[in-house]
């Protein structure tokens, strides 16, 4: 459970003002969801980096690679060269959001990634709900926009039971 920054009451999840001090809760506890916009942005900023990152991989020195990361080359292997970057795109997002709730992106945009009492996210959880993000990002962006839209979760934020908070300090 989240807890009032004003008075420190426990506020029950759905709630909408602090019971004790009458706070409202967004602002009692942080817990405000960031937009699809601010997303959005975030996620074209991380695409953006790990492009250049993994085009800086294929600059000299390592002109055998291209193929792997599907870069230079037209791909002829689609699928794997989709795999291969796409396994980059997981990791950066699973390692970051795990250990400091917010990619790059997310930094930029003052946005994080929460369990759904704003808390930090366990492994599992930043695995679960990169997962999607990384490999299956059209469905699981319509889907999770049709079936979730007061939470505005993507539908691998639904099974990681994880939320898109604007960040505070
Ligand atoms: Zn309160």
């Amino acid at each position: 459970m989240p807890y009032c920054k004003n008075c420190g009451e426990e506020i029950p999840r759905g709630a909408t003002f602090c019971s004790k001090c009458g706070a409202r809760v967004e602002e009692a506890t942080g817990l405000v969801l960031a937009t699809w916009g601010e997303r959005l942005i975030a996620y074209i900023i991380d695409t953006l980096l790990l492009g250049i990152a993994i085009g800086w991989l294929t600059l000299p020195g390592l002109r055998w690679m291209p193929h792997m990361w599907g870069v230079t080359f037209p791909n002829w292997i689609p699928f794997v060269d989709f795999g291969l970057r796409n396994v980059v795109y997981f990791v950066y997002w699973m390692f970051l959001e795990q250990m400091y709730g917010q990619s790059v992106g997310k930094m930029a945009m003052k946005i994080r990634v929460a369990d759904l009492d704003g808390g930090p996210l366990t492994m599992q959880q930043a695995a679960v709900q990169s997962i999607g993000k990384a490999f299956l990002l059209p469905l699981d962006l319509i889907l999770g926009w049709f079936l979730y839209p007061s939470k505005q979760q993507r539908l691998f934020n639904n099974l990681s039971e994880t939320v898109v908070l604007k960040k505070y300090d």
